[in-house]
């Protein structure tokens, strides 16, 4: 199989596993070329569904996490999404293809070298929604805010507070917390009130800063 029939055959077994439902999601994951944001020597395995490495001790996430994670943030047309954790920009381009022309991506990673590569990617491709960042995510990016939608593709040890400040209300925000053993908890805000839910067990990178890991 070429990439491309790999590419649509991991996408019908996402479907078929309930990963993935909204056509949203499915055009946008049948768009965005992975093989196109991994090393050259991965890009055979760019439609195999797991995190491959990046370098910098980084992965890309695997095509059902990227999936189920827009599904649940039930990203729309036009919304302003922050993302934490640009890593090679894959999943900065799915939501991107999602929000559409109207909506903008921004998006912050803390090591140098990955935003510029992604950048570059991402404006290889096209993707004029999508603004890269170097920065410590684990604040949020103030300048832009308030957002619909914010996910962190790191696990941080809770919620950080500047990311419910700067969510809008009724604003949906979703990400790993936990070191070893992590859940992907989806919080949303209304009002003064943040209701969550714990969406399963999951495993990522540990979020690096001020309000995560280590820092
Ligand atoms: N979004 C990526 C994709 O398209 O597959 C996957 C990103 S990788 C799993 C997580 C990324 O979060 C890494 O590149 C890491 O450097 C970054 N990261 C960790 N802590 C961060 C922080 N405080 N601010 C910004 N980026 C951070």
């Amino acid at each position: 199989m070429d990439l491309e029939e790999q590419k649509k055959a991991v996408i019908e077994k996402l479907i078929r596993e309930g990963y993935i439902k909204s056509k949203r999601v499915i055009d946008a994951l049948l768009k965005v070329p992975r093989e196109e944001f991994v090393p050259e020597h991965l890009k055979k395995y760019a439609y195999v569904d797991s995190p491959l490495d990046i370098g910098y001790g980084q992965t890309i996430s695997a095509i059902h996490m990227v999936g189920m994670m827009s599904e649940l943030l039930d990203l729309k047309p036009g919304m302003k999404v922050l993302e934490i954790g640009t890593g090679c920009g894959y999943h900065a381009a799915v939501t991107a293809e999602i929000v559409g022309e109207d909506g903008l991506v921004v998006s912050i990673e803390r090591i140098p070298e990955l935003a510029e590569k992604a950048e570059k990617t991402l404006r290889k491709l096209g993707y004029d929604n999508v603004i890269v960042i170097v920065g410590d995510g684990s604040l949020g990016y103030e300048p832009l805010a308030p957002y619909d939608r914010i996910y962190t593709t790191a696990a941080g040890p809770k919620i950080p507070e500047p990311l419910i400040k700067q969510l809008k209300d009724g604003g949906k925000l979703l990400m790993p917390v936990g070191r070893y053993l992590q859940k992907l908890v989806l919080a949303e805000k209304r009002g003064d009130e943040v209701i969550i839910k714990d969406c399963g067990a999951v495993a990522f990178v540990p979020l690096i800063g001020k309000e995560g890991f280590y820092d």
